[in-house]
């Protein structure tokens, strides 16, 4: 198996080091051609309005948008997940993949200094708390047909979201030695969930 990682900004080091871990390859993207003969893609955390500004200057937007519409399994973390989502409000100069049915607000809890860690009860990944660790986070505002939420804060707001091989998350899972929620898309890619 290789999966990719869109190394054009933000926290792709540590996806590659859970990879690691998990015993399978990963390639750093940051131009098209090493999108080539990937079983799936993670899209880090980091700074949504750069990646995507990055995404069309090395012309990878279009590219990841016509692979994920063609199936193939993408992994959105944070500003990933801003990054998979229809509408996060961009204001015209930056534009989102739109690939998944979910709505999305940014930096839902206000600033930096409003970040967290909270234990999430994740139910498809078993009954152990997964540490949901939130770093200036989004939230799943709105939801189509299709789309499953994962995982919810105690006050029901929505982190997680699966549709179809697209998974997205509000929290960091890569900042944590947790490995159930890459071993999820992995199962995912495989075709085991
Ligand atoms: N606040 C960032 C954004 O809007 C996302 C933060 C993160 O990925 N940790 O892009």
């Amino acid at each position: 198996m290789r999966i990719g990682v869109l190394a054009s900004q933000g926290a792709f080091a540590e996806h590659i080091a859970i990879l690691h871990q998990l015993d399978v390859d990963s390639v750093p993207v940051r131009l098209p051609h090493q999108l080539a003969a990937l079983d799936g893609l993670i899209i880090p955390g980091g700074e949504s309005t750069a990646i995507s500004r990055l995404m069309r200057d090395y012309n990878l937007l279009t590219e990841i948008r016509s692979l994920a519409r063609e199936g193939l399994p993408i992994l959105g973390t944070c500003a990933g997940m801003i990054l998979l989502g229809t509408d996060s409000q961009p204001d015209g100069k930056w534009e989102t993949l739109g690939v998944m049915d979910i709505k999305v607000r940014r930096n839902a809890f206000g600033r930096q200094k409003d970040s967290f860690e909270t234990e999430l009860i994740i139910p498809i990944l078993g009954e152990a708390p997964f540490p949901g660790v939130f770093i200036r986070a989004p939230v799943i505002e709105q939801v189509s047909n299709g789309v499953e939420i994962l995982a919810r804060l105690a006050g029901g707001t929505s982190v997680a979201a699966r549709q179809g091989k697209l998974l997205a998350c509000a929290f960091h899972p890569e900042l944590t030695d947790d490995l159930r929620f890459h071993k999820y898309f992995l199962d995912i890619i495989a075709g085991h969930q």
